[in-house]
């Protein structure tokens, strides 16, 4: 009995790792570029980039016959500017970012970067435009260098280490008696929630895109972590245009743009100063409410 157990469990194992690849799978290629079979419109051309200036246009979406979950959404995320997004859980923000390198096609609605609508360009080119930092970042089997790497495969060692760098990673990594040879992953090294950003962002930035969506962590991290995280972002963001889903009070507050969303709309739109001084506001009000959650803490 238990030999014929032993087989099944190592399957049902395989099962849940195939599982997990198979939902990494859309970042593996917004990263890798390598997606085999891209259906690309017929004659679409190359994104041409020149500011990275995104304009959503009346944006409808559905995941398949299900509730329509972006109800005409209108934003501009103006070039080497930070937009965030932020707004109750289901409103929407995900969706949008997953979008913009077209993991899914909005059948309403246009979406532009510079003004060529991402529909009519190949999809490598606009993913190379683009990087992307999720919400829990990814660590595939592998060395530290290689996990960097997957951000662009020809970086020489040299450009990853300085993207370490910038994403305050390095010394972390030195400290390994195998530095950068660190296996992680599955079967390698445990690193903590704040380790796994950084590394996370050191390859966003070794892609060097003028686009980063990213999807803000939402888990606390220790106060050195959180620091540490803060200034890589800071270095990843600078210079950027960045479409931020934002759940610190203070990356909203630096944006120059804040999205207001709400059940598959936008409800407001502004700074911080702007929207703050609307007290009828929902923005305001989420606001209070995250004041007083710091608070309780
Ligand atoms: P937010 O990021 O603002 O929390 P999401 O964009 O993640 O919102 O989700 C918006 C709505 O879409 C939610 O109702 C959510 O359940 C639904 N949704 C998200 N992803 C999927 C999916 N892959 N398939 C079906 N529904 C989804
Ligand atoms: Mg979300």
């Amino acid at each position: 009995l238990l030999m014929a157990y032993e087989p099944a469990k190592r399957l049902a194992k395989l099962q849940i790792q195939m599982e997990r690849a198979v939902v990494n799978a859309r970042m593996i290629y917004a990263i890798l570029d390598t997606q085999p079979h891209q259906r690309d419109k017929p004659g679409a051309h190359e994104l041409q980039v020149r500011e990275a200036r995104i304009e959503l246009k009346n944006v409808h979406f559905a995941y398949g016959t299900g509730p329509e979950i972006l109800k005409g959404i209108d934003i501009v995320a103006e070039g080497g500017k930070t937009t965030a997004l932020v707004g109750p859980s289901g409103a929407g923000k995900s969706t949008i970012i997953t979008l913009i390198p077209r993991f899914y096609d909005p059948p309403q609605g246009q979406i532009l970067i510079d003004g060529q609508d991402i529909a009519d360009v190949t999809k490598a080119s606009l993913r190379r435009h683009i990087a992307y930092v999720s919400q829990q970042p990814y660590l595939f089997e592998g060395t530290i260098r290689d996990n960097i790497r997957y951000g662009r495969p020809e970086a020489t060692d040299a450009e990853i280490e300085e993207a370490a760098k910038l994403a305050y990673a390095h010394d972390f990594i030195m400290a390994q008696p195998q530095g950068y040879e660190t296996p992680v992953g599955e079967n390698g090294l445990t690193l903590s929630g704040g380790q796994r950003q950084r590394l996370s962002i050191a390859r966003a930035l070794v892609r060097n895109a003028p686009i980063l969506l990213l999807d803000e962590a939402t888990s606390a991290l220790d106060t050195e972590s959180e620091a540490a995280v803060q200034k890589a972002l800071d270095e990843a963001m600078s210079g950027r245009t960045v479409v931020v889903i934002a759940h610190r009070l203070s990356t909203v507050v630096k944006a120059d743009k804040i999205v207001v969303m709400q059940e598959g709309r936008v409800v407001e739109e502004g700074s911080h100063q702007e929207l703050a001084t609307r007290p009828e506001g929902l923005y305001a009000r989420l606001n209070n409410l995250q004041a007083t959650v710091r608070k309780d803490q």
